[in-house]
C-alpha cells in the first residue's frame, strides 16, 4: 500500500507539472494573438470571435456629426463606399477644387449625406478680400450643388473656419460682418469641435482615427473635422466607424437649425 501510494503521488505531481506546462503555454499563445496597438474592445473581438464584425450597440446617447471638407477629390469615392457599408451619413462641405470629381455631389446627396457650401475656389486671397467676393465665390458654388442635388443648400462652413485669422490679410473685420451677413441670409455656418488634425499633421489612417476617438470620448456631441481630400482620413474610417457603432454612437447629418459649434469670432 504504502509503496503503490508514493508512485501515485509521483504520477500526481508529474501530472500537475505538465498540466501547468500546457496551461502557460497555451495563454502564451493567446497573448499572440493580441495586436499590439489593439484597444480592449478589439481584443475582445480577436478572442472572443472569429471574425471581426460590425455590432450596433445600444446608444449610449452620444452624436457624432463626421464633416468632409474640400472635396470631392480622388478618394471620395471610396469614402462614399464606406459610409453606405455601415449605412452611416455624414455632411460634406464642397468645392469645386477637383472638378471631374464634381458628379460624386450628386451621389453624396442620393445616399442621405448633407451636402453644404465650403465656397467654390476655396482661395483666402479671393474669397476674404471683401464680402462681396466672399458671396459670389460662394453663390457660385451653391449653383453646382443645385445642378448636382437639386437645390441649393442654406449650410456653409468657412475656410479656416469663423475664427481663422489668415482673413485679416486681406480684409480687416471681415469674418465679423460675414457672420452678421450669413445670419440676416438665414444661412448657418459650421465649425467643429473634434479635430482630427488631418490636414494639421495627423498623417495616417491610425493618427486620424485616435484623435477622433480621444475627441468624441467625453462629449454629448461632436463635430468632427475631417477631409476627404486626404487618403489616410479615409483610410481611418472602415475602423473608426466600427469602434464609434461597437460603442454606442449614434452618427446624424448637420442641419439648418439643429446642434452647431461656433468658434469665437477673431477678425
Ligand atoms: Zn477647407
Amino acid at each position: 500500500m504504502k509503496k503503490i501510494g508514493r508512485k501515485a503521488l509521483r504520477v500526481l505531481v508529474t501530472m500537475c507539472l505538465l498540466l501547468s506546462l500546457a496551461v502557460t503555454s497555451a495563454s502564451a499563445a493567446a497573448g499572440s494573438l493580441i495586436p499590439r496597438t489593439g484597444s480592449p474592445e478589439q481584443t475582445t473581438t480577436t478572442t472572443k470571435k472569429s471574425t471581426t464584425t460590425t455590432t450596433t450597440q445600444a446608444s449610449n446617447g452620444k452624436v457624432i456629426y463626421l464633416t468632409f471638407d474640400d472635396g470631392p477629390g480622388q478618394y471620395t469615392e471610396q469614402l462614399l463606399d464606406v459610409l453606405k457599408k455601415h449605412n452611416v451619413k455624414a455632411t460634406f462641405f464642397v468645392t469645386n477644387q477637383f472638378p471631374k470629381y464634381q458628379k460624386l455631389i450628386a451621389r453624396e446627396a442620393e445616399e442621405g449625406h448633407a451636402v453644404a457650401v465650403h465656397t467654390y475656389s476655396h482661395k483666402y486671397s479671393q474669397i476674404y478680400k471683401s464680402t462681396d467676393a466672399y458671396w459670389s465665390d460662394f453663390n457660385k458654388m451653391n449653383k453646382i450643388i443645385k445642378e448636382q442635388t437639386g437645390e441649393k443648400t442654406t449650410l456653409f462652413r468657412f475656410p479656416g473656419g469663423s475664427s481663422n485669422t489668415v482673413s485679416k490679410s486681406y480684409s480687416k473685420g471681415i469674418m465679423t460682418k460675414l457672420v452678421k451677413q450669413a445670419n440676416n441670409k438665414g444661412y448657418a455656418y459650421f465649425d467643429w469641435n473634434v479635430d482630427s488634425k488631418d490636414a494639421d499633421g495627423a498623417n495616417t489612417a491610425n493618427k486620424v482615427c485616435r484623435n477622433i476617438k480621444d475627441g468624441v470620448k467625453d462629449r454629448k456631441n461632436s463635430i468632427v473635422l475631417c477631409h476627404d481630400v486626404k487618403s489616410w482620413t479615409v483610410e481611418a474610417m472602415d475602423k473608426t466607424i466600427t469602434w464609434a457603432l461597437k460603442n454606442g454612437y449614434t452618427f446624424k447629418v448637420l442641419t439648418n437649425g439643429g446642434y452647431t459649434v461656433h468658434h469665437s469670432i477673431n477678425n
